[in-house]
């Protein structure tokens, strides 16, 4: 039977490199898309998918795709907004969502195409960050299955298969260590947004490109292996490998320590996760030549030159809305730090001065995470704005 599948998010990195895959193997049926403005490359990705709807979240942009579309005859619905983003989620003939949106704007269209028993391939972290605990439980619930797209965790799914939960020893996350990796104190706090957006080993959108300068990539993927795999903070370990051939680890209690290892190509997570648990053949992407890689090396986070890692860890440890806020102060001063705003260094800063400020709520409900998003969001622009 052919899968039916939706990209929310269709336009960005893991959107586009999504379409590859499935164009690759031909046996996946596209159904719908989305994007935030690009509406060009979107109008291309239509001609050659042919999916029955799509969603821009501008409306004015959204009715200059339609126009065009019309104009071509080509007879696709368009719609807008996160409620736009939420139809798309939750259309009755499709069996997976894959959530490619950057950000807590993906939250609400997950949980709604999780309410309906759509099986989730989770690109966007900031979605378990936010609401974890809400999401992971509605999952469990409606039965769902979150199958993990980012690359961490797809590669601790794969080391999980065949062995129970009680003989996990520990996660170990392992880390690029980003751009910065072997600059100084003082060479951190003059980096540029030019030089913070080269990552050394994939090509990605740019908050997430920022998030694993900042090492708050990590920290993010940390709160996202817990609700993913349900173990506790102080289980979840990370380790700086600056190859990135290892994409994670799963350390046992026998003392055995299971690790997938595959060229950087988020072509290889976002095939698993669509034809999980079914291994395709893909002779498109490069195989891995141990030989030719020669060596491979691994060393402990700079956590007190780069803070938003631990920053991460006190989030999860404090819990409840803490997370959310976490991630919500994070958004804002990235993109403050890409309109440049606000140093590299000031980005760790103003996240814990809205984390100190935060009275945390334990086992939030929606509305109240909600509200804290906001609320976090307001008070890292009111920092922001002291700084310039
Ligand atoms: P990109 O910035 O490349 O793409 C983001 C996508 O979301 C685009 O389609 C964009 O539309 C759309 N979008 C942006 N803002 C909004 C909004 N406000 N409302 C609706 N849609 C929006 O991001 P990535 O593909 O790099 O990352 C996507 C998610 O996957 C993130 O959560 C990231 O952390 C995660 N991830 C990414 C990896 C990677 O290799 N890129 C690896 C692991 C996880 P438009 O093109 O029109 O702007
Ligand atoms: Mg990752």
């Amino acid at each position: 039977m052919t899968k039916k599948v939706v990209i929310l998010g269709s336009t960005g990195s893991i959107g586009t490199q999504t379409l590859d895959v499935i164009k690759h193997n031909q046996d996946i049926e596209v159904v719908g898309l989305t994007a935030n403005s690009r509406i060009d490359l979107l109008e291309e990705q239509i001609k050659q998918f042919r999916p029955k709807i799509v969603c821009v979240m501008h409306e004015d942009k959204a009715r200059v795709l339609k126009d065009r579309l019309d104009s071509q005859s080509i007879d696709v619905e368009v719609v807008c907004g996160v409620k736009g983003l939420s139809t798309v989620a939750t259309i009755e003939e499709v069996d997976i969502v894959v959530t490619a949106v950057v950000g807590m704007i993906g939250l609400i269209p997950t949980i709604e195409a999780i309410k309906v028993g759509k099986t989730i391939a989770l690109a966007n972290k900031e979605t378990l960050v936010t609401a974890g605990e809400l999401v992971m439980h509605l999952a469990k619930e409606k039965n769902v299955s979150i199958l993990p797209v980012d690359s961490e965790h797809s590669a601790i799914f794969q080391c999980l298969q065949g062995n129970t939960h009680q003989s996990i020893d520990k996660l170990i996350l392992t880390a690029s260590g980003g751009p910065f990796r072997t600059f100084s104190k003082d060479e951190l706090k003059k980096v540029t947004v030019e030089q913070a957006l080269k990552h050394p080993n994939w090509v990605m959108g740019s908050k997430i490109t920022i998030d694993s300068a900042t090492l708050m990539n990590k920290g993010l993927e940390v709160i996202e292996a817990k609700h993913l795999f349900d173990v506790d903070p102080s289980q979840i370990d990370v380790v700086v490998h600056k190859e990135s051939i290892i994409h994670s680890m799963v350390a046992y209690q026998d003392g055995s320590t299971i690790a997938q290892l595959g060229m950087p190509d988020m072509r290889h997570p976002i095939a698993y996760a669509l034809y999980y648990p079914e291994r395709r053949v893909s002779e498109y992407i490069k195989k891995l030549d141990l030989v030719a890689i020669g060596s491979l090396s691994f060393e402990a986070p700079r956590k007190d030159d780069f803070p938003c890692l631990q920053l991460a860890y006190d989030a999860l440890e404090i819990g409840g809305t803490m997370t959310a806020v976490l991630n919500a102060a994070n958004e804002e001063v990235v993109a403050s730090f890409l309109n440049k705003q606000i140093s590299f260094m000031q980005i760790p800063e103003i996240i814990h001065t809205v984390m100190d400020k935060h009275i945390c709520i334990n086992r939030p409900s929606l509305e109240q995470i909600l509200e804290c998003d906001r609320w976090a969001r307001e008070y890292s622009r009111e920092q922001v704005a002291k700084c310039y």
